[in-house]
């Protein structure tokens, strides 16, 4: 899903939650919305590595041209995983729902993440692209392994 939608599905969602929970502090219901947002930059990452260029144009540039390929190989019926994301992996909720017992404003950030994730679901079910994403870093791992 495009950053601009998380950034407008971000912002209801944390008026929602302010909405049903106003007691709840500010800086929480920032983490929320910014971890909701934040967590695409792992795809920023991504083309960091891959072209070695760190400007956030490049990024977006990289990604409209990645969109391309994708598009034209969901066409032509090829159903490949693209770049692994981290930040979005199952193990990662898991980290951080872990680390939230220790420090408690990680548990908003896992709220935001959480939103974020689904939202990203929602956006590959509709696209017929869920094919796309791996979902587990243990699989991504074990597959660089038989390959080497
Ligand atoms: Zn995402």
């Amino acid at each position: 899903m495009l950053p601009r939608y998380h950034v407008i599905y971000g912002f209801i969602f944390t008026a929602i939650i302010w909405f049903f929970a106003p007691s709840t502090k500010l800086i929480y219901l920032i983490l929320i919305f910014l971890s909701s947002i934040l967590m695409d930059f792992d795809h920023y990452i991504n083309s960091l590595f891959k072209t070695g260029k760190a400007s956030l144009k490049n990024s977006f540039e990289y990604h409209k041209k990645l969109e391309k390929e994708i598009q034209k190989k969901h066409l032509t019926g090829i159903r490949k995983k693209t770049d692994f994301h981290f930040l979005h992996t199952l193990e990662f909720h898991a980290l951080i729902g872990l680390l939230s017992f220790f420090w408690f404003p990680l548990f908003y950030v896992l709220i935001g993440m959480f939103l974020h994730s689904i939202l990203d679901i929602i956006d590959m079910v509709k696209k017929d692209r869920l094919y796309l994403r791996e979902f587990f870093f243990f699989n991504w791992i074990r597959k660089i392994l038989k390959r080497n």
